[in-house]
């Protein structure tokens, strides 16, 4: 009973921080007047490495890339040049003892499509969907040169923040040519969650130069004085376990399933 007690107690004030933390993203963001989903944009150059792909920016419907392969070892897909780039970070990992998998690499439109509807199905709404997960056509997924990463035995991929591995990610992968996508504290920039997981490939000459320039996040270095900003508004009457399907502080690791990435 005691330890019943002890995790409504800690639910309690988990929710508390999260909902702390999301307020403090709305109101830092009160210059701007973007909303998700409008004013929509192709992406002209979706073959190009510096692809910018966000709520307001989409690939074709028919897009798919025309250099994807499998990562060696696993039957996720990549294009090559992000896969070799993986392939070597993945092993340089492997070296210093910090063993991680793969979730989700290339998804195409339709799959992506799929995803997002059963996104809708769980969480009861498209906008409470949208929180985490991209509409059909805005997933970077669909550039076939974003990876979702998680430690091996992971229990949450929320969890990944916490480890060696993730450290190791922020100290190096732009070594390898990736960079972290969606980073804390970015959301009215990138219109999504913090995403330790997911990573994208810009090559290394590129990410090197986001990294040495003090970038945090890809679209500023895409576009010095970017000006798409969102107004995020959480969805109203939102549950706690609205918030936990996306959020998931390291002592909800047990407790919470796996899930997957956007
Ligand atoms: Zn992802």
């Amino acid at each position: 009973m005691i330890e019943l007690l002890k995790i409504k107690a800690t639910r309690v004030l988990a929710f508390i921080l999260v909902i702390t933390l999301v307020q403090g993203g709305v109101t830092a963001n009160s210059q701007s007047s973007l909303e998700a989903y409008t004013n929509i944009q192709e992406i002209d150059n979706p073959e190009d490495y510096l692809a910018l792909c966000t709520k307001n920016h989409r690939f074709p419907q028919d897009y798919e890339p025309s250099d994807l392969r499998k990562i060696k070892g696993i039957e996720f897909l990549l294009r090559d040049k992000a896969a070799e780039a993986f392939e070597q970070m993945r092993d340089a990992m492997d070296a210093v003892g910090l063993n991680i998998e793969v979730f989700s690499a290339y998804r195409s439109y339709n799959t992506q499509q799929l995803l997002f509807h059963e996104r809708v199905r769980r969480h009861g709404s498209a906008e409470r969907a949208e929180m985490g997960t991209a509409r059909a056509g805005h997933s970077e997924h669909q550039s076939g040169l974003a990876v979702d990463i998680r430690h091996i035995g992971a229990i949450s991929n929320m969890s990944f923040q916490y480890t060696a591995h993730y450290q190791w990610l922020l100290q190096h992968a732009h070594e390898y040519g990736y960079i972290l996508r969606y980073p804390i504290e970015y959301i009215h920039i990138t219109g999504y969650m913090f995403e330790p997981w997911h990573w994208r490939y810009i090559g290394i000459e590129h990410a090197t130069a986001m990294k040495s320039g003090e970038y945090t996040v890809f679209e500023h270095y895409w576009e010095d004085n970017f000006i798409e900003t969102y107004e995020i508004e959480m969805p109203t009457e939102l549950t706690e376990s609205d918030v936990l399907k996306h959020f998931i502080p390291l002592f909800f690791m047990q407790a919470i399933p796996v899930l997957g990435g956007k």
